[in-house]
Protein backbone atom coordinates (compact mmCIF):
# COMPACT_ATOMS: atom_id res chain seq x y z
CA UNK A 1 0.00 0.00 0.00
CA UNK A 2 3.40 2.56 0.39
CA UNK A 3 4.89 3.62 -2.44
CA UNK A 4 8.72 4.13 -1.48
CA UNK A 5 9.63 7.81 -3.01
CA UNK A 6 13.12 8.09 -0.75
CA UNK A 7 14.07 6.37 2.84
CA UNK A 8 12.06 9.04 4.89
CA UNK A 9 9.27 9.88 2.72
CA UNK A 10 6.29 6.96 2.02
CA UNK A 11 3.49 7.75 0.51
CA UNK A 12 -0.08 5.57 1.57
CA UNK A 13 -2.30 4.27 -0.70
CA UNK A 14 -4.09 7.06 -0.93
CA UNK A 15 -1.04 9.55 -1.48
CA UNK A 16 -0.56 10.63 1.90
CA UNK A 17 2.04 10.79 4.47
CA UNK A 18 2.31 9.14 7.21
CA UNK A 19 1.25 12.23 9.09
CA UNK A 20 -1.23 13.83 7.08
CA UNK A 21 -5.10 13.92 7.09
CA UNK A 22 -7.95 13.07 5.17
CA UNK A 23 -9.04 16.35 3.40
CA UNK A 24 -11.57 17.57 5.99
CA UNK A 25 -14.61 20.38 6.58
CA UNK A 26 -16.97 21.23 9.01
CA UNK A 27 -19.73 23.24 9.12
CA UNK A 28 -21.88 24.43 12.48
CA UNK A 29 -25.18 25.57 12.71
CA UNK A 30 -26.62 23.26 9.46
CA UNK A 31 -30.34 22.53 10.87
CA UNK A 32 -32.97 24.82 11.66
CA UNK A 33 -35.12 23.35 14.24
CA UNK A 34 -32.43 21.52 15.93
CA UNK A 35 -30.65 23.66 18.86
CA UNK A 36 -27.20 22.91 17.93
CA UNK A 37 -26.09 21.42 14.38
CA UNK A 38 -23.05 20.64 12.71
CA UNK A 39 -21.85 18.89 9.19
CA UNK A 40 -18.69 17.52 9.08
CA UNK A 41 -16.91 15.61 5.95
CA UNK A 42 -13.39 14.30 6.60
CA UNK A 43 -12.27 11.84 3.78
CA UNK A 44 -15.33 9.54 2.33
CA UNK A 45 -16.86 10.46 5.56
CA UNK A 46 -20.27 12.62 5.43
CA UNK A 47 -21.46 12.79 8.95
CA UNK A 48 -24.40 15.24 10.63
CA UNK A 49 -24.70 15.83 14.34
CA UNK A 50 -27.29 17.62 15.84
CA UNK A 51 -28.36 18.37 19.42
CA UNK A 52 -31.78 18.86 21.59
CA UNK A 53 -31.50 20.38 24.93
CA UNK A 54 -30.57 20.90 27.44
CA UNK A 55 -34.73 20.16 28.63
CA UNK A 56 -36.42 19.03 31.22
CA UNK A 57 -36.11 15.09 31.55
CA UNK A 58 -38.81 13.45 30.27
CA UNK A 59 -37.42 10.07 31.52
CA UNK A 60 -37.22 9.83 35.22
CA UNK A 61 -34.95 6.67 35.60
CA UNK A 62 -32.26 8.94 33.94
CA UNK A 63 -33.37 12.02 35.66
CA UNK A 64 -30.53 13.12 38.09
CA UNK A 65 -31.42 15.95 40.62
CA UNK A 66 -27.88 17.18 41.08
CA UNK A 67 -26.62 17.59 37.33
CA UNK A 68 -27.81 17.24 33.45
CA UNK A 69 -27.36 14.38 31.33
CA UNK A 70 -25.92 13.75 27.91
CA UNK A 71 -27.49 10.96 25.68
CA UNK A 72 -25.93 9.71 22.65
CA UNK A 73 -27.06 7.92 19.60
CA UNK A 74 -24.93 7.06 16.55
CA UNK A 75 -26.87 5.59 13.84
CA UNK A 76 -25.73 4.73 10.37
CA UNK A 77 -28.14 5.13 7.38
CA UNK A 78 -28.88 2.47 5.59
CA UNK A 79 -27.24 3.62 2.58
CA UNK A 80 -24.07 4.35 4.24
CA UNK A 81 -22.04 1.56 3.87
CA UNK A 82 -21.16 -0.57 0.53
CA UNK A 83 -23.58 -3.85 1.79
CA UNK A 84 -27.18 -2.20 2.59
CA UNK A 85 -27.29 -1.68 6.51
CA UNK A 86 -30.31 -3.07 8.93
CA UNK A 87 -31.86 0.04 10.27
CA UNK A 88 -31.79 0.37 13.70
CA UNK A 89 -29.65 -0.72 16.71
CA UNK A 90 -26.85 -3.18 16.65
CA UNK A 91 -24.44 -4.13 18.69
CA UNK A 92 -21.54 -1.47 17.01
CA UNK A 93 -24.29 1.12 17.26
CA UNK A 94 -24.71 0.61 20.92
CA UNK A 95 -20.80 0.90 21.58
CA UNK A 96 -20.10 3.97 19.70
CA UNK A 97 -23.41 5.20 21.45
CA UNK A 98 -21.90 4.61 24.98
CA UNK A 99 -18.26 5.58 24.36
CA UNK A 100 -19.71 8.95 22.45
CA UNK A 101 -21.07 9.96 25.62
CA UNK A 102 -18.17 9.17 27.79
CA UNK A 103 -16.07 11.05 25.54
CA UNK A 104 -18.14 14.28 25.36
CA UNK A 105 -19.57 14.32 28.92
CA UNK A 106 -16.36 15.34 30.22
CA UNK A 107 -16.13 18.83 28.67
CA UNK A 108 -19.78 19.43 29.66
CA UNK A 109 -20.54 21.82 32.23
CA UNK A 110 -23.95 19.98 33.07
CA UNK A 111 -24.35 20.72 36.90
CA UNK A 112 -26.18 23.83 35.79
CA UNK A 113 -28.60 21.94 34.31
CA UNK A 114 -30.16 19.77 36.93
CA UNK A 115 -32.97 17.07 35.98
CA UNK A 116 -32.48 18.12 32.57
CA UNK A 117 -31.13 15.84 29.80
CA UNK A 118 -28.93 17.37 26.54
CA UNK A 119 -29.44 14.61 23.51
CA UNK A 120 -26.67 14.60 20.91
CA UNK A 121 -27.75 12.38 17.30
CA UNK A 122 -24.49 11.32 15.30
CA UNK A 123 -26.04 10.18 11.54
CA UNK A 124 -23.68 8.62 9.44
CA UNK A 125 -24.58 9.16 5.71
CA UNK A 126 -21.43 7.70 4.68
CA UNK A 127 -18.86 6.47 5.98
CA UNK A 128 -15.31 5.72 5.31
CA UNK A 129 -13.28 4.45 7.93
CA UNK A 130 -12.76 6.51 11.12
CA UNK A 131 -16.90 7.64 12.07
CA UNK A 132 -16.32 7.03 15.67
CA UNK A 133 -13.80 9.95 16.05
CA UNK A 134 -15.62 11.96 13.49
CA UNK A 135 -18.50 11.72 14.69
CA UNK A 136 -17.40 13.22 18.33
CA UNK A 137 -15.79 15.75 16.77
CA UNK A 138 -18.64 16.62 14.79
CA UNK A 139 -20.76 16.53 18.19
CA UNK A 140 -19.02 18.63 20.04
CA UNK A 141 -19.44 21.34 17.21
CA UNK A 142 -23.17 20.76 17.63
CA UNK A 143 -23.02 21.24 21.47
CA UNK A 144 -21.05 24.48 21.10
CA UNK A 145 -23.51 25.56 18.61
CA UNK A 146 -26.32 24.60 21.18
CA UNK A 147 -24.53 27.22 23.40
CA UNK A 148 -24.33 24.61 26.21
CA UNK A 149 -21.34 25.57 28.55
CA UNK A 150 -18.55 23.42 27.94
CA UNK A 151 -14.99 23.63 29.49
CA UNK A 152 -13.33 22.74 26.19
CA UNK A 153 -14.26 21.75 22.58
CA UNK A 154 -13.96 17.66 22.46
CA UNK A 155 -11.68 16.62 19.35
CA UNK A 156 -11.54 12.74 17.97
CA UNK A 157 -8.47 11.30 15.99
CA UNK A 158 -7.41 8.01 14.93
CA UNK A 159 -3.83 6.59 14.00
CA UNK A 160 -3.04 2.76 13.41
CA UNK A 161 -0.43 0.62 11.90
CA UNK A 162 -0.44 0.02 8.39
CA UNK A 163 2.33 -1.93 6.50
CA UNK A 164 4.12 -2.12 9.83
CA UNK A 165 4.11 2.04 9.92
CA UNK A 166 2.29 4.01 12.14
CA UNK A 167 0.25 6.05 10.25
CA UNK A 168 -2.47 9.07 11.11
CA UNK A 169 -6.01 9.10 10.17
CA UNK A 170 -6.50 5.61 8.56
CA UNK A 171 -8.69 5.36 5.57
CA UNK A 172 -11.49 2.48 5.68
CA UNK A 173 -9.28 0.55 3.19
CA UNK A 174 -6.58 1.41 5.69
CA UNK A 175 -8.43 0.30 8.68
CA UNK A 176 -9.60 -3.07 7.22
CA UNK A 177 -6.23 -4.35 5.13
CA UNK A 178 -4.38 -2.79 8.59
CA UNK A 179 -2.67 -4.19 11.60
CA UNK A 180 -4.07 -1.90 14.28
CA UNK A 181 -6.26 1.22 14.79
CA UNK A 182 -6.16 3.77 17.85
CA UNK A 183 -8.73 5.98 17.81
CA UNK A 184 -8.72 8.74 20.90
CA UNK A 185 -10.59 11.84 21.78
CA UNK A 186 -9.12 14.53 24.22
CA UNK A 187 -9.82 18.09 25.28
CA UNK A 188 -7.31 20.04 23.32
CA UNK A 189 -7.13 22.89 26.14
CA UNK A 190 -6.00 20.80 28.76
CA UNK A 191 -5.04 17.28 27.45
CA UNK A 192 -7.21 15.04 28.95
CA UNK A 193 -7.71 12.28 27.23
CA UNK A 194 -11.59 11.05 27.23
CA UNK A 195 -11.67 8.26 24.54
CA UNK A 196 -8.90 5.94 24.06
CA UNK A 197 -9.77 2.50 22.36
CA UNK A 198 -7.36 0.39 20.94
CA UNK A 199 -7.68 -2.90 18.00
CA UNK A 200 -5.37 -4.83 16.65
CA UNK A 201 -1.11 -5.50 17.74
CA UNK A 202 1.05 -3.17 18.31
CA UNK A 203 4.57 -3.06 20.96
CA UNK A 204 4.45 -0.53 23.30
CA UNK A 205 6.64 1.66 21.55
CA UNK A 206 4.11 1.76 18.40
CA UNK A 207 1.26 2.06 20.41
CA UNK A 208 3.11 5.65 22.37
CA UNK A 209 3.92 6.97 18.79
CA UNK A 210 0.03 5.81 17.49
CA UNK A 211 -1.44 8.00 20.54
CA UNK A 212 0.83 11.06 20.07
CA UNK A 213 0.75 11.01 15.86
CA UNK A 214 -3.77 10.83 16.98
CA UNK A 215 -3.39 13.86 19.20
CA UNK A 216 -1.12 16.40 16.83
CA UNK A 217 -4.36 14.90 14.18
CA UNK A 218 -6.89 16.13 17.11
CA UNK A 219 -4.79 19.23 17.78
CA UNK A 220 -5.42 20.49 13.60
CA UNK A 221 -8.37 18.83 13.46
CA UNK A 222 -9.70 21.31 16.62
CA UNK A 223 -8.37 24.38 14.47
CA UNK A 224 -11.09 23.53 11.97
CA UNK A 225 -14.01 22.91 14.79
CA UNK A 226 -12.64 26.51 15.86
CA UNK A 227 -12.76 27.94 12.52
CA UNK A 228 -16.28 26.29 11.95
CA UNK A 229 -17.70 28.12 14.65
CA UNK A 230 -16.03 31.43 14.34
CA UNK A 231 -16.77 31.16 10.61
CA UNK A 232 -21.03 30.20 12.21
CA UNK A 233 -21.06 33.43 14.36
CA UNK A 234 -19.26 35.65 12.80
CA UNK A 235 -22.26 35.31 9.83
CA UNK A 236 -25.29 36.08 12.18
N1 LIG B 1 -18.22 -0.33 8.16
C1 LIG B 1 -19.04 -0.94 7.23
N2 LIG B 1 -20.17 -1.57 7.69
C2 LIG B 1 -20.52 -1.61 9.00
C3 LIG B 1 -19.66 -0.99 9.92
C4 LIG B 1 -18.53 -0.35 9.47
O1 LIG B 1 -18.75 -0.91 6.03
O2 LIG B 1 -21.56 -2.19 9.36
C5 LIG B 1 -17.02 0.39 7.65
C6 LIG B 1 -17.20 1.90 7.75
O3 LIG B 1 -16.58 2.54 6.65
C7 LIG B 1 -16.47 2.24 9.01
C8 LIG B 1 -15.30 1.26 8.92
O4 LIG B 1 -15.89 0.07 8.44
O5 LIG B 1 -16.07 3.59 9.05
C9 LIG B 1 -14.58 1.01 10.22
O6 LIG B 1 -15.48 0.65 11.21
P1 LIG B 1 -15.10 0.62 12.74
O7 LIG B 1 -16.07 -0.30 13.44
O8 LIG B 1 -13.64 0.40 12.91
O9 LIG B 1 -15.47 2.09 13.26
P2 LIG B 1 -14.98 3.51 12.77
O10 LIG B 1 -13.57 3.37 12.22
O11 LIG B 1 -15.96 3.97 11.72
O12 LIG B 1 -15.02 4.36 14.00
Amino acid sequence: MFFIISENEKLRGDGRAYDELRPIKIEAGVLKRADGSAYLEVGGNKILASVYGPRESYIRRLLKPNTGVIRVRYNMAPFSVDDRKRPGPDRRSTEISKIAADALRPALMLESFPRSMVDVSIEVIEAEGGTRCAGITAAAVALADAGIPMKDIVVGCAAGKVNDEIVLDLSEKEDKEGQADVPIAIMPRTGEITLLQADGNLTEEEFEEALDLAIEGCMKISEIQHEALKTRYSSQ
